[in-house]
């Protein structure tokens, strides 16, 4: 009987030891929400502007240094936050407003029109502790859309709101509700006024001829940042203006978990950027996430198979941001140049635009 107590703690205790080698990352979920931090204390903040055909030969040196200056002004808030011990989170909603606020990026102030020369905004945001996410898609009056899914996600049963729903909600939060002439810049304009002068192409159904005009000059523009806090939690969030001349209320990657966002403690942080189509179509931030999950792959190299084999493959183009669980930094793209910056935990700054 003794022995048969014994044998039966023991296969319970291996039992229990198998469970906790396949719940590494639950087990590190737990202790993180209670912000205990991690031994290492390691963080680190990652953010991009947009990808696109951004050359040099097409850059003035002034426009140059204002696109750095801002992009080293947000990543340095987020930063701030994470090394005086604020979450992941927080570092990735404040980064990604001073980037909204910015008439340079395509987000927010600076948004692209619609072909009924409106801005339609999408954003989303996602806590790797939980798995939490919240979106929002086609808001025309909420200053920062970033906050809007970040209230959506802490404070609603719900993942994704859109249109009226959504702004309702914004009023309800007392989120800052702005006349939709805020999100007029006259350069936006100008360039939805170049892509409608372009003759429609004869098979205008499909996504590839329908923005065409578009692709050949695009600079996305969307904006995006991924962190990794002192706690051990990784937030991601993206926000846009989606893509110029969309019609009936199209609505791309950025605002959709898996594709635009994808948070996990136990792999990364992701933000994507580009051809919205595709990286719905191709599930880019999830698919990353999943190649570290499944198969032990590396995020540096997950994300160049994910955005220069498959991506690539499909048609898509654009780029992506990501930080995993030890604040290893990628950032991938199949285009020109990407706005893109990184922090680490002792402060270095790296900023980059084109192919280096
Ligand atoms: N991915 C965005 C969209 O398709 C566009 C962008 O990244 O600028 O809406």
């Amino acid at each position: 009987m003794q022995k048969a107590i014994i044998f039966l703690s023991l296969i319970l205790f291996i039992g229990c030891k198998e469970k906790s080698k396949e719940g590494i990352e639950v087990a590190a979920i737990e202790t993180s929400s209670e912000k205990v931090k991690n031994p290492s204390e390691s963080f680190g903040i990652v953010i991009h502007g947009g990808a696109g055909t951004i050359l040099k030969e097409n850059m003035t040196p002034e426009k140059e240094t204002a696109y750095k200056k801002k992009l080293e002004e947000a990543i340095k808030i987020g930063h701030t936050i994470l090394k005086n011990g604020g979450t992941s989170l927080e570092a990735v909603e404040k980064t990604i407003n001073v980037l909204e606020d910015s008439p340079l990026f395509n987000a927010g102030k600076g948004a692209v029109f619609t072909n009924a020369g409106t801005n339609e905004l999408d954003a989303s945001i996602m806590d790797g502790s939980n798995l939490n996410a919240g979106a929002v898609a086609g808001v025309k009056t909420v200053k920062n859309p970033i906050n809007l899914a970040k209230e959506v996600m802490v404070n609603s049963p719900h993942v994704m709101l859109s249109g009226a729903g959504a702004e309702q909600f914004a009023t309800e939060r007392g989120l800052e509700i702005v006349d939709p002439k805020y999100f007029y810049t006259e350069n936006r304009m100008k360039a939805l006024e170049k892509v409608k002068k372009k003759p429609d192409h004869p098979d205008a159904k499909s996504a590839t001829s329908f923005y065409d005009p578009i692709i050949k000059d695009s600079k996305f523009g969307t904006v995006g940042c991924a962190a990794l806090d002192k706690y051990g939690n990784i937030a991601a969030g993206t926000s846009t203006g989606g893509m110029t001349n969309k019609k009936w209320n199209r609505i791309g990657d950025s605002p959709i978990i898996g594709s635009g966002t994808y948070a996990n403690n136990a792999t990364c942080g992701v933000s994507s950027t580009g051809w919205g189509e595709y990286f719905i179509r191709g599930q880019v931030a999830y698919d990353i996430s999943a190649m570290m999950e499944y198969k032990g792959i590396s995020l540096q190299n997950a994300a160049k198979e994910v955005i220069q084999n498959k991506l690539t493959k499909l048609g898509g183009t654009g780029g992506i941001i990501a930080i995993d669980h030890k604040g290893n930094v990628a950032m991938e793209f199949n285009t020109a140049g990407m706005y893109r910056a990184t922090m680490n935990a002792d402060g270095e700054l790296t900023i980059g635009i084109y192919k280096e």
